[in-house]
């Protein structure tokens, strides 16, 4: 199989379309917060002139944009700002080294694989204070980042045990379950399953590596390209058999759709057939319930939840799917977040230098939860998911369990 790589010259030549309105720094959260980062428009289009071969920038502000894709969200010109910001990133780590930490926290698989094969032994490090304040003085994990704990059950074993090999399915799905759900919360993936058979899919699980975002967004493009190449050559056969691909965690479908050929560079018939085929969970849902007119007879659910759209879900460019599923299911309140971001963004506010950012970017969330006082808060993606728990003690889960609970006995 072959790729081509380019240098991904359309997104970085989109500075020129910048007519410099400034809506994008006016909605960036971070630039909100910190005076280290002086906004998207200045480190995007405006620094990106300065970063054409041989006259490379040293500014090292870059560094603190934390991906969550606003910026392009909202320009009205189409500058692919936080891409171009990844992009430049990646310049910078590779001109200047990439730091341990970075190589860590993108590796959730390999980590995932041993924690869950020594758990829950494996989860008490991360409990210990004095280990916890050894890691942010040595490596620069902060001492307060909330981490999800290693799982000894993880979810392809649970899927292999479960007979979905029996099931005559109308649509074909292969689920692009992730890391996440695999060593952290395999009851992610089971309600998946159980939802999509439930409305008449055969669920098939292809082999699978890391989506390759942690190190896309922690600076090691190479590395990330490997991943991405070995998934294309994974999942693109089952499109060529009409399976649609499904994915639970909105920051690994986005980098299948948009990452792989936009930010990576990656070009070739199978990444686009890999990009066109693949759905958010919610996306997939929402279209099955409405186009096929299924009455979906959920439940009962006496409950009030809290929901946060994660950015990485907003990048997808899908509207609010899993509002359009909820909204079915008898007794079920809900209040959604007018938060943008909840500030950490996959790994960033992890680090010891950024944590208080991302706190400071969650203000407006976790205010707003705490005036709500759910019961649950449901959010697409783990890494929020994790953040909001460890913050607001409030239990937070992903959406499609809610479904998973309201479907009919
Ligand atoms: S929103 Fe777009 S056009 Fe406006 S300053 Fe930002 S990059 Fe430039
Ligand atoms: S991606 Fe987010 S943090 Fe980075 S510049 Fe854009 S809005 Fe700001």
């Amino acid at each position: 199989m072959s790729y081509i790589e380019i240098d991904s010259l359309e997104t970085t030549l989109s500075s020129d379309q910048c007519i410099k309105c400034n809506i994008c720094t006016a909605s960036c959260p971070v630039a909100a917060v910190t005076d280290k980062f002086p906004g998207p428009k200045a480190v995007g289009p405006q620094l990106q002139r300065l970063r054409q071969p041989g006259a490379l920038s040293q500014d090292q502000s870059v560094d603190y944009c934390n991906n969550c894709g606003v910026c392009s969200l909202v320009c009205p010109h189409g500058v692919q700002i936080a891409e171009m910001n990844a992009i430049a990133r990646s310049v910078q780590m590779d001109r200047d080294g990439v730091p341990l930490r970075n190589r860590m926290l993108g590796r959730p698989e390999p980590l995932g694989k041993l924690g869950s094969m020594f758990a829950p032994f494996s989860n008490i490090p991360l409990a210990i204070p004095p280990l916890r304040w050894i890691a942010e003085k040595t490596v620069g994990i902060h001492r307060n980042a909330p981490f999800p704990s290693f799982t000894r059950r993880r979810f392809r074993t649970w899927f292999k045990r479960h007979q979905s090999d029996n099931i005559i399915g109308r649509r074909k799905v292969v689920y692009f379950h992730g890391c996440s759900t695999n060593y952290y919360e395999p009851r992610v993936g089971e309600a998946v399953v159980k939802v999509l058979e439930h409305f008449g899919c055969k669920v098939s699980i292809a082999e699978q590596n890391c989506c390759g975002l942690p190190m896309q967004s922690n600076g090691e493009f190479d590395a990330a390209r490997e991943n991405a190449k070995s998934n294309i050559e994974k999942l693109a056969p089952y499109v060529r058999e009409n399976y649609i691909i499904v994915g639970s965690s909105t920051s690994c479908t986005l980098a299948l759709k948009h990452d792989y050929p936009n930010i990576l560079g990656l070009q070739g018939r199978d990444v686009d057939l890999v990009a066109k085929n693949t759905y958010d969970i919610f996306e997939f849902l929402a279209e099955l319930l409405e186009e096929s007119d299924i009455d979906p007879r959920f439940r009962q659910v006496n409950e009030a939840v809290f929901y946060h759209p994660p950015c990485q879900q907003r990048s997808h460019f899908m509207g609010q799917p899993a509002i359009r599923v909820l909204r079915q299911i008898p007794g079920l309140t809900f209040e959604v977040s007018t938060a943008d971001c909840c500030g950490v963004a996959g790994t960033y506010g992890l680090k010891a230098e950024k944590y208080q950012i991302s706190r400071d970017i969650a203000e407006t969330l976790f205010a707003q939860i705490d005036r709500n006082d759910p019961e649950r808060v449901l959010c697409d993606s783990e890494t929020c998911r994790w953040w909001i728990q460890g913050h607001t003690d409030v239990n937070s889960v992903h959406p499609i369990e809610l479904v998973a609970e309201a479907l009919p006995r």
